[in-house]
């Protein structure tokens, strides 16, 4: 079929490839290029006796569009699934505009400088996009990602209106660690240190940090406290979801987190302001980030299971209806498909998805959309057969 520029290669990029790799008849080609070249070749490496795909690799300074331009003009794919971090989403979209090619990602943009995530920056690209004729699909993970797709498919079979969504994102898994992160460290403590919001009523309600707190029985997993974040999907199936009332998001966290995370922020060493050490600049939570264990290394120490999906409370045929969506994956089954714990398969199984929807055409509608956009059923096929099997349940407890 084609050929994808796969631009990162860490935790969640590593699942993508290895996806990829699976499915060589739709991925004939990939180039993985990172700013550490040496993880894109040991992949290659690993992967290459077991694939058809065919493999390439390249070094590239995701920060600097005329380098990402350089490389899409040499490679010519037919996708680019930008699986780096949130901080260099602009730069690759301005790379595909200048070459005309379209664009997957999985976490919105933010600032290095501001821990603030939310999609005005890169809707600002949809006029462009649409007149280049180039589609970019944001947030294609689990959550965004899934979580969008799920909303979509329960529109558009289940409901005649969706009025209350509640994501629940259960991690039921133990490193054995007594502090470490399953993705990127700094993307997910500066996630967890924010204040928490959700949307109610037509506007965003804030909260303190892990303010309000609930306790839910996750299947295969268990009873969990799981507590209320700000999380980047309320903010496009607010817009996308119509007749909506309240959607809010539920992260579960273990006391020892928690308390761990409490100290190093009591302590300044969750801060991404700069502070001078020794004559240098750094940034306290980049530091910080160099000594916790790199989420890559998770794999084969955790076990349990993730349990994430929706409930979908609204309206079918004039009647109240309630509705669970729920994928529950284990940590290592992942491990021994693919090398890497639950976190990161739930993210780049769907991200290696969402490069085969635009690559197929099954996803073709030039300008800057989120999953929910577009139809969610191929995309609920692909999540059967590509590892993470959904499961239903018409009368799920609720959180109140
Ligand atoms: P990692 O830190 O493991 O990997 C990031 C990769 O990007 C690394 O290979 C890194 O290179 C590379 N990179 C960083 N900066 C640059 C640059 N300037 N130029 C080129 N390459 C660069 O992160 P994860 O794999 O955990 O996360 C990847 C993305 O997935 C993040 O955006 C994260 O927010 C998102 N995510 C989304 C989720 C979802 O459900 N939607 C859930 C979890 C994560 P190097 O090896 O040199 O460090």
């Amino acid at each position: 079929m084609g050929k994808a520029l796969i631009i990162g290669c860490g935790g969640v990029a590593s699942v993508a490839i290895h996806k990829c790799c699976q499915n060589s008849e739709i991925f004939e080609e990939i180039c993985i290029a990172s700013r550490t070249k040496s993880k894109c070749d040991a992949l290659k490496e690993k992967l290459e006796p077991t694939t058809k795909t065919k493999i390439k690799t390249a070094q590239v300074d995701a920060n600097n569009v005329d380098e990402l331009v350089a490389l899409i003009e040499q490679e010519k794919p037919d996708v680019v699934l930008n699986l780096a971090l949130p901080y260099q989403d602009l730069t690759i979209m301005d790379a595909c505009l200048a070459t005309k090619t379209h664009y997957v990602d999985t976490a919105n943009y933010e600032p290095e400088d501001t821990a603030k995530f939310e999609y005005s920056w890169q809707w600002a690209y949809r006029e462009r996009f649409e007149k280049a004729g180039i589609t970019a699909v944001l947030g294609s993970g689990f959550d965004p990602g899934v979580t969008g797709v799920f909303s979509a498919y329960a529109l558009k079979h289940e409901f005649d209106e969706i009025n209350y969504i509640d994501i629940l994102d259960c991690n039921g898994g133990d490193h054995g660690y007594p502090f470490a992160t399953n993705f990127n460290p700094e993307i997910n403590i500066r996630e967890v240190s924010a204040n928490g919001s959700y949307w109610e009523d037509g506007h965003w309600v804030e909260t303190k940090p892990m303010e309000i707190k609930r306790v839910y029985n996750f299947e295969e997993v268990g009873e969990k406290d799981m507590y209320l974040l700000h999380h980047e999907e309320i903010e496009s199936l607010a817009l996308n979801i119509p007749g909506i009332k309240r959607i809010r998001f539920f992260m579960t966290f273990g006391q020892s987190y928690l308390t761990h995370l409490k100290c190093l922020e009591n302590v300044g060493m969750t801060s991404i302001e700069p502070i001078m050490y020794e004559g240098k600049e750094i940034i306290p939570l980049q530091f910080l980030r160099a000594v916790l264990p790199d989420p890559a290394s998770l794999g084969p120490r955790t076990k349990g299971k993730t349990n994430i999906g929706c409930i979908f409370q609204g309206k079918k045929d004039g009647k109240e209806k309630t509705y669970y969506l729920y994928n529950i994956c284990d940590h290592q089954e992942c491990y021994k498909e693919v090398g890497s714990q639950a976190v990161a398969y739930t993210t780049g199984v769907p991200a290696m998805i969402g490069a085969m929807m635009v690559m197929t055409g099954k996803w073709n509608k030039p300008g800057v959309h989120n999953v929910e956009e577009f139809d969610p059923d191929p995309f609920m096929d692909a999540l059967n057969k590509w590892g993470l099997p959904w499961r239903e349940n018409f009368h799920p407890v609720l959180v109140d």
